[in-house]
């Protein structure tokens, strides 16, 4: 496999900047455009884990600037290869630079994800270790990151490793007594497969039913402020995020299209959308912004109805509680001005909150409401979780075949049908942690990844 090089550091000015380059040439490579101050001597001479304070070359030789060279050797560096960071002063063109010279001495630009592609290749990684380096990568949140970490140690990996023993011990078993039936072979007890069976099972459908909460962990909430014009949208929106985002006036129908924005709510990334008034209108720009809010209560994870406290019902208050059905959080705002809705109004809420969204008065309960029913509290962020569409797939595969196997077993079918579920079964086990996967999806794990990850 070729020498591979990129900066890992982001764009832009900075103290420094990294340049990894890992491979069998990597020491040579480095060699090349990288003089130690220690007179006589070379990078590949440092042992693993040391550093070293280096002269810089660019490409035709010339002084480019003074850094610091760390040295990994394998198999005891990130990628399992040869590594060297190089770290230089954090200019847009040093680091630039640094990266021809390491190009022009041998190396060959890093694809995205590449160095992590490699830890995998090389078993430092597992599958789902490699997509948590991406997700700690880009957490927003405490929680995300937490649960990205938790991934990244191998929760998920362990848990998995489990479940395949099992599975496995079981399956030679199986075939042990098939096909060595002279040999002294200790019957498969019926009971003893049915307790496998219904325990990888249970632990498949905990790990499918978690992912729902998963992935509002990793990849945030996304939740949807939904009222007529003028009830204060808006405005609790800037409560929520804490700074003036979307327009407030009291013209009805101000805020016309879908304003977006994320906060943190006790470590989980709740990404808010305040939509358009959901009342009819023959204003063709606003008829849109209505039936794109009315799509994006569909698809939310939290929906937050907003009435106004202070007035009475208006058709339109009572239409919005009809489309949400419910499973909504009625925030009944204006609390300062006095109360005259009538709680009649939503029946269907699942929790019904009293607010003033101009003095943040309530805002507390909100925040402990949405928690609850997002149904986040007591939540363990650091639990073996799926995280990804891909890893939710495989894990459901394995989960039907599981449910196969025990129903050929209660069907009274043979142990051969058995033992083929078995199979496949762990065949989707493997894929999900990467052991027996195809090359074209490993790739398109990879490819989400930052070039010098
Ligand atoms: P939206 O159209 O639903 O987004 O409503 P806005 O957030 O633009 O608010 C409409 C008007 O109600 C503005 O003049 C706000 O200042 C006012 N308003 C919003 N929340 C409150 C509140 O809790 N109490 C009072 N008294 N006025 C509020």
């Amino acid at each position: 496999m070729p020498t591979i090089a990129a900066i890992s550091t982001p764009a832009g000015t900075g103290g420094i900047a990294v340049i990894r380059i890992s491979g069998e040439d990597a020491l040579k490579v480095t060699d090349a455009f990288c003089r130690r101050f220690a007179e006589g001597r070379s990078v590949s001479e440092l042992a693993g884990g040391r550093a070293a304070r280096v002269r810089i070359l660019d490409e035709h030789g010339e002084p480019l600037d003074d850094g610091l060279v760390t040295v990994f050797r394998a198999p005891a560096s990130y990628t399992g290869e040869d590594t060297v960071e190089i770290s230089c002063h954090g200019g847009a063109y040093l680091a630039r630079a640094v990266l021809r010279s390491a190009l022009a001495s041998g190396a060959v630009p890093a694809g995205p994800g590449e160095f992590t592609k490699r830890a995998f290749l090389n078993g430092k990684l597992s599958l789902t270790q490699a997509e948590a380096v991406m997700r700690l990568i880009s957490a927003e949140g405490r929680s995300s990151a937490k649960a990205a970490l938790s991934l990244l140690e191998g929760s998920l990996s362990a848990s998995l490793r489990k479940l395949r023993e099992r599975l496995n011990d079981t399956a030679a078993h199986i075939s042990a007594w098939i096909d060595f039936p002279e040999e002294d072979v200790e019957e498969v007890s019926p009971e003893a497969l049915e307790e496998t069976l219904v325990y990888v099972c249970g632990e498949l459908e905990t790990l499918v039913r978690g992912y729902d909460r998963g992935r509002l962990v990793s990849d945030g909430i996304n939740a949807v402020i939904c009222g007529r014009p003028n009830v204060g949208k808006s405005t609790l929106m800037n409560l929520l995020s804490g700074c003036e985002r979307s327009i407030v006036a009291s013209v009805p129908g101000t805020t016309r299209d879908i304003v977006e924005d994320s906060v943190q709510l006790e470590g989980y990334t709740l990404r808010l959308s305040d939509t358009a008034g959901l009342r009819e209108t023959s204003d063709e720009v606003e008829s849109i912004g209505v039936e794109r809010a009315k799509r994006r209560i569909e698809q939310a994870d939290l929906v937050l109805a907003v009435f106004e406290g202070s007035e009475e019902a208006l058709r339109e208050d009572i239409e919005l509680t009809e489309t949400l059905k419910g499973g909504y959080i009625a925030v009944v705002n204006k609390s300062d001005l006095g109360q005259k809705l009538s709680p009649e109004l939503f029946k269907g809420a699942r929790e019904v909150v009293y607010i003033s969204a101009k003095t943040g008065e309530g805002f507390e309960r909100l925040r402990e409401a949405m928690l609850r029913a997002l149904e986040l509290d007591g939540l363990d962020a650091s639990a073996p979780m799926l995280a990804g569409e891909r890893q939710l797939c495989c894990a459901k595969a394995a989960l039907d075949a599981v449910r196969e196997a025990l129903d050929a077993l209660h069907g009274g079918m043979t142990l051969d049908a058995i033992w083929v579920c078995l199979q496949s079964a762990l065949g989707s086990l493997c894929e999900l942690d990467g052991l027996s996967a195809e090359e074209s999806m490993i790739d398109a794990v990879f490819r989400d990844f930052c070039v010098g990850k």
